[in-house]
């Protein structure tokens, strides 16, 4: 019976390196998958991990139409019996539709990492859907840590150091000259209260001191 799995977890738990493992283990079963990804650390048609294993992947964008692509290859001849997506927060709800329809109507396994939530606590379009419609959640757990050694829960945005709760909502990397965006992880106690490693290092600087400080 084929399943759609959503893998969750915050940003730096080892979402990829397990997709990976996942990738090799089926692999090693003798199945034949795919593997799609987005705006990987690595570059286009990659999916990498921190660990530093990397392997080749179909980029996902807003026009991939996962069903089309499969139903093109298995046309050709080719096998797909599991999908691996990573950075499936990405993906538009009709987008995760369509690996519904896989699963059911072709019989494929998928296996969809991603993060659930964004830098302002709300579910990503691709992370709600998932969360609807997923045969299984599996909540990863490897555990990052906030600065404070408590489990860190929240991804934070940052510019300079500095957390933000406005913006769009996904922007990797630089903005274009308005400062270095980065991404950290928080607990939930110090995501509320917008205290990143770097303001926790400069108690008496509050944040908005150290934006009119620039
Ligand atoms: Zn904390």
């Amino acid at each position: 019976m084929a399943e759609l799995v959503f893998f969750s977890g915050t940003m730096d738990c080892g979402k990829s390196t397990l997709a990976l493992q996942m990738d090799y283990n089926h692999r090693a079963a003798g199945r034949h998958g795919l593997i799609y990804t987005q705006n990987d650390r690595a570059g286009e048609k990659q999916l990498s991990s921190r660990l530093g294993l990397q392997v080749g992947a179909e980029e996902v964008t807003a026009e991939t139409n996962f069903w089309d692509d499969v139903a093109a290859r298995r046309t050709h001849g080719e096998r797909v019996d599991y999908l691996i997506l990573d950075e499936a927060q990405f993906y538009s709800a009709a987008q995760v539709d369509q690996l519904v329809m896989l699963v059911d109507e072709m019989g494929i396994d998928v296996f969809a990492f991603g993060i659930t939530t964004d830098f302002r606590t709300k579910l990503f379009e691709g992370s709600a859907r998932l969360m609807e419609v997923a045969d299984r959640i599996e909540r990863l757990q490897v555990e990052t840590l906030c600065w404070c050694g408590r489990r860190a829960t929240h991804n934070a945005r940052t510019v300079d150091g500095v957390m933000v709760t406005e913006g769009d909502q996904v922007v990797v990397g630089d903005t274009g000259g308005k400062g270095e965006v980065a991404y950290e992880v928080l607990c939930r106690k110090h995501h509320f209260q917008r205290m990143t490693a770097f303001s926790a290092r400069a108690p008496e600087l509050s944040p908005q001191t150290l934006i009119d400080s620039l």
